[in-house]
């Protein structure tokens, strides 16, 4: 769980002002949305405030990938009963509210009204007195594309203050058969191009130096004529950002020009992720993922042949209901091949509402399920571990982007990335190191999440070079 406040910026009306708090559960998705919210209520002369008991209006921003997600928003909630005693008011917003809908008005829970993602405009109107309601209305055009979050918004709270998360893609089509998604976010839709230029450009002159594009379904961006690919090309034509990333993706959405994009332009980082999710074709038909594991392996071939150094992720789920053995053995077969340097592994949990539910039968037991994650997690962690070993020795260009967490006045650590996402942790102890600097380490030792090395010395900040 993490929380999302923002700073107290003085409103013009203070003696009317409201104070609200909102609490941030999931994705980054959700963090980013907290951010629109929290602009929107600013501009209705709310406050944020750092904790539930100073707020007159509390609001859960809530995930519904996983049953885990569900049951710490209803502890929470419960935690929360005596505030709402005291007569502040309750919401609980996003994809659960979407999905459980009066479901969860019912449950006994301390809570006075319940949005979707798509209504953060109606929230406003509980900081001025709205008693309780329901509002889960799914939009075809919503962006908050007007709702500009300043660089206060999205660095407060944060330790990393170079990077940034910005959504310019809401919803998704494609209806994956175990994925909730389409159902409490709705279909797709884009952020014009200018409000992103225009967005990424304030956070550039605020300090921050690396952005992430963010959607359900990030490289299917369209506004208008222009696709993902001239939104990336947009970004390093009209702003001085210096590093961009993206996420979550769909496969299908990864043509050639993307990827001679990211191998030509090194603003475009060369760090993809690419959602598996099983490596069996039956398993991937059921899943409707509309690729077959060849295809795949195709893909990310093109992706290690043109991308110097690339770096590629994934999310693979394991006991999708009539997961055999030998399907699950194929996904190991294809992790093997693809060589993933790092992936998001998860058993397989039915979600209320999805296609997969309606149609088949979670017969996959607990137990091999948890075996099965665990089989296929060792493995990858020794293959991440393996990736990470082959820098050792080499010397490598960082991007400084916090204090570690080690770090003290006596032994100096910072924590930066490589261009392809790779964590270097590096000690400074004679040196003025500076957040945001460019460095070189040489890499003496790796795990499978972190590279460990020793400063060389500072190294000229690259040049922004166009398209
Ligand atoms: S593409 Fe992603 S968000 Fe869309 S349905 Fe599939 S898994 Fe869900």
């Amino acid at each position: 769980m993490s929380t999302q406040q923002t700073q107290n910026r003085a409103p013009s009306k203070k003696s009317t002002a409201k104070k609200f708090y909102i609490e941030t559960f999931g994705c980054q998705m959700n963090e980013y949305d907290s951010l629109i919210l929290t602009k929107l209520l600013e501009k209705e002369n709310g406050i944020s405030t750092r904790t539930p008991e100073q707020a007159d209006l509390i609001v859960l921003n809530t995930c519904a990938v996983r049953e885990k997600a569900h049951t710490k928003v209803y502890n929470r909630l419960r935690s929360l009963e005596y505030l709402q005693k005291k007569g502040k008011k309750i919401g609980v917003i996003g994809c659960m509210a979407q999905n459980l809908r009066e479901e969860l008005l019912y449950e006994n829970l301390p809570l006075d009204f319940i949005a979707g993602p798509d209504s953060l405009r109606e929230i406003g109107q509980y900081l001025h007195g709205k008693e309780a309601g329901t509002h889960l209305t799914l939009s075809k055009t919503e962006t908050y594309e007007d709702v500009i979050p300043t660089v206060e918004h999205h660095l407060n709270n944060t330790e990393n203050k170079i990077t940034a998360f910005v959504t310019i893609q809401r919803g998704c089509n494609n209806f994956c058969t175990f994925c909730v998604v389409p159902y409490t976010r709705g279909r797709e839709r884009s952020r014009s191009v200018q409000s992103i230029v225009q967005e990424v450009q304030n956070l550039v002159d605020g300090g921050i130096q690396t952005v992430v594009l963010l959607g359900q379904n990030v490289n299917s961006y369209r506004y208008q004529d222009t696709d993902f690919v001239g939104l990336v090309k947009a970004l390093l034509n009209h702003t001085d950002i210096e590093r961009i990333y993206f996420t979550s993706p769909h496969p299908k959405d990864y043509p050639m020009e993307l990827i001679e994009l990211m191998a030509e332009n090194p603003r475009f980082c060369n760090q993809a992720h690419i959602p598996l999710q099983s490596g069996s074709d039956s398993v991937l038909k059921r899943m409707k993922r509309n690729y077959t594991a060849k295809e795949f392996l195709s893909l990310i071939q093109r992706f290690r042949e043109t991308v110097e150094d690339v770096a590629i992720s994934t999310d693979v789920i394991v006991g999708f209901p009539g997961e055999t053995e030998e399907d699950f053995q194929q996904t190991l077969e294809v992790m093997e091949k693809a060589e993933f340097d790092s992936a998001f592994m998860f058993a397989y949990s039915e979600r209320k509402g999805t296609i997969a539910r309606k149609r088949f039968i979670d017969d996959v037991p607990e137990e091999v399920k948890k075996r099965r994650l665990n089989q296929m997690i060792d493995l990858q962690l020794k293959r991440s571990k393996a990736k990470n070993e082959a820098y050792v020795g080499k010397t490598v260009s960082v991007l400084v982007e916090a204090e570690a967490k080690r770090s003290s006045q006596q032994n100096p650590q910072f924590v930066g990335k490589m261009r392809n996402a790779r964590k270097v942790v590096f000690p400074t102890p004679n040196e003025k190191v500076t957040i945001g600097d460019y460095v070189n380490v040489q890499i003496d030792s790796a795990s499978s999440v972190t590279l460990f090395g020793n400063f060389i010395g500072k190294a000229e900040k690259p040049t922004l070079k166009r398209v």
